[in-house]
């Protein structure tokens, strides 16, 4: 079942949510900071062991303080105008999460809108990659896929997104 809420994402509890992550790991501003924040310095201990993570790719943590049971960590590019590779890294980032949280056999996963924020992705077009990407992967594999929104706004392009593909009518 795709969903689309509009909340804050530490709050979920759920087998995974996903922490719009920097390359270094080690925590920042927005949705990141607000992850660490909640977990607790456990989830920073462990994310010095990860050695950072590329930006498209993902890394798995424990949940820690989090009602969630794992953090599923990925970095996505900062948008610079859209000829850069943006596109297909921001796909990269839901394809590669979904990825391992079937790895782990988790059935219930959360993302953020990846990139939207400081990174400065154009809101809905970010989102059209979103719902595109998670429609398309193996979803069969999961219960619940959850786009965590933080504004209305967001959940807004979110929704059109879902309503495109009609989604409303075969969830
Ligand atoms: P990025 O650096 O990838 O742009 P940000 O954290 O700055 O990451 O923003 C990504 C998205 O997460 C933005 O849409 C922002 O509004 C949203 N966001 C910020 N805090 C939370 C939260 N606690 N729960 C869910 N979404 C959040």
């Amino acid at each position: 079942m795709l969903e689309v809420i509009v909340g804050d994402i530490t709050s979920l509890a759920i087998d995974a949510i996903v922490n719009a992550a920097n390359p270094s790991l080690l925590g920042g501003g927005g949705v990141d900071g607000a992850i660490h924040r909640a977990a607790g310095p456990g989830l920073l201990a462990e994310c010095r062991k990860l050695s950072g993570c590329a930006t498209g790719e993902a890394k798995i943590t424990s949940g820690y303080g989090l009602p969630a049971r794992y953090i599923i960590h990925t970095v996505g590019p900062v948008w610079q105008g859209g000829t850069s590779g943006e596109d297909d890294l921001l796909a990269s980032c839901y394809r590669r999460s979904l990825e391992i949280a079937r790895d782990h056999q988790l059935r219930a996963i959360a993302f953020p809108a990846i990139s939207t924020g400081v990174y400065g992705f154009p809101a809905a077009r970010a989102a059209a990659i979103a719902v595109k990407t998670v429609t398309a992967a193996r979803r069969e594999d999961f219960e619940q896929i959850i786009f965590c929104c933080f504004s209305e706004n967001s959940a807004a392009h979110h929704r059109r997104e879902l309503s495109a593909l009609h989604e409303n009518d075969h969830p």
